[in-house]
């Protein structure tokens, strides 16, 4: 099966969910060749790394118009992109970016789409299936995608990569033919989330909740995400209560994230904040109600008074 890869980059940088999708890219397409399509501005250095994950072949679709990444365009280069390499498999990693292409590249293609996927695809008997989360990560379910061409959006974390030696890539630029159409919307305002790591591709996350009393207290919150690296989330009430900014909101109702680690902060565990977070890889819960039930979904947990952990467990990680 030959297969197409979309990677996104952010700031010149392939983002992590992007090398995922290369390296589920290049088990999928088990030994066939794997052509990636960039359409963000990547220096030829950062596109070579592509090449460790599996990637035979990069098409560099250079368009000013697309820096602030239009979804009807992205969608045209891809199928152009499909169109050059032969591809009957397209994987993105599933953004909010992916979820508006995807769908419109499966019309355009006339492909059988498959969003939210968390393992590699069975391709037994000659069927290809692909199972998917569903309902916010509380069930999954096999679906079959029939035709000869398939579209897949993977969530976050469903393959951990591993790059071999370095391996080199043939870069080619290619042309694409945007019609008028493709620039019907235009965007006229972005605000831009701010912090240094954006929640949504945060690897690591330490969020908080209405245990922390107010939001005079989050500098404790803000020091344990300095010290590890990570972004600060929240529950939603501390949102709706003004807090925190709205868009450190996880849950069913907020940002599903997830990252390699999750620590919560005295929040209780509500269905409703676990629909957004269970899927992250480790789960450490500090909270000072043994019963909370938020332990029942922690890889580690410490039943104690945050305001009494949280420093000590910074100050412990300043001094490893
Ligand atoms: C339709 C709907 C959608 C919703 N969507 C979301 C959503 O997307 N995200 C979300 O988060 N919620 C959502 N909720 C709300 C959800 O049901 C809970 O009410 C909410 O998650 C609780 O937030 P919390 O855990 O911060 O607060 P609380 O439930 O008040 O829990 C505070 C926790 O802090 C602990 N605590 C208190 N003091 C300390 C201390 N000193 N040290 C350590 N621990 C302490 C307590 O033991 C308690 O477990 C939704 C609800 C509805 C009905």
């Amino acid at each position: 099966m030959s297969v197409l890869v979309y990677i996104e980059a952010d700031n010149g940088t392939i983002k992590g969910s992007s090398i995922e999708a290369a390296f589920y890219a290049s088990q999928a397409a088990k030994g066939q060749a794997v052509t990636a399509v960039v359409t963000d501005k990547l220096e030829d250095s950062a596109i070579g790394e592509l090449g460790k994950y599996g990637v035979q072949k990069v098409l560099k679709v250079s368009d000013e118009r697309l820096a602030e990444k239009p979804v009807a365009p992205i969608a045209t280069a891809i199928a152009a992109g499909v169109a050059e390499s032969g591809a009957n498999l397209v994987i993105m990693a599933r953004s909010s970016l992916t979820d508006a292409v995807a769908p419109r590249l499966g019309i355009k293609i006339k492909a059988a789409v498959a969003s939210n996927v968390v393992a590699l695809p069975s391709q037994e008997g000659g069927e290809f299936v692909v199972k998917r989360s569903i309902f916010t990560g509380k069930a999954f379910v096999d679906v079959a995608l029939k035709g000869d061409k398939k579209v897949i959006t993977i969530k976050k974390n469903s393959v951990s990569p591993q790059a071999t030696d370095s391996a080199s890539v043939d870069i080619a630029s290619l042309d694409v033919n945007f019609g008028d159409k493709d620039f019907s919307i235009t965007l006229k305002d972005v605000k831009k989330q701010e912090g240094d790591i954006l929640l949504p591709e945060a690897d690591l996350v330490v969020s908080a909740g209405r245990g922390l009393k107010g939001p005079e207290n989050w500098s404790m919150i803000e020091d344990l995400a300095k010290t590890l690296g990570a972004a600060t989330a929240c529950s939603k009430p501390v949102s709706d209560m003004d807090w925190r900014p709205h868009h450190e909101h996880v849950g069913q109702t907020g940002i599903k994230v997830s990252p390699s680690l999750y620590i919560a902060v005295g929040i209780s565990g509500a269905i409703q904040h676990l629909a957004g977070v269970s899927s992250s890889k480790t789960i450490v819960v500090i909270n000072k109600d043994e019963e909370a039930p938020f332990f029942k979904n922690a890889d580690y947990g410490i039943v104690g008074d945050a305001f009494d952990v949280v420093p000590k467990l910074t100050e412990a990680l300043k001094n490893a």
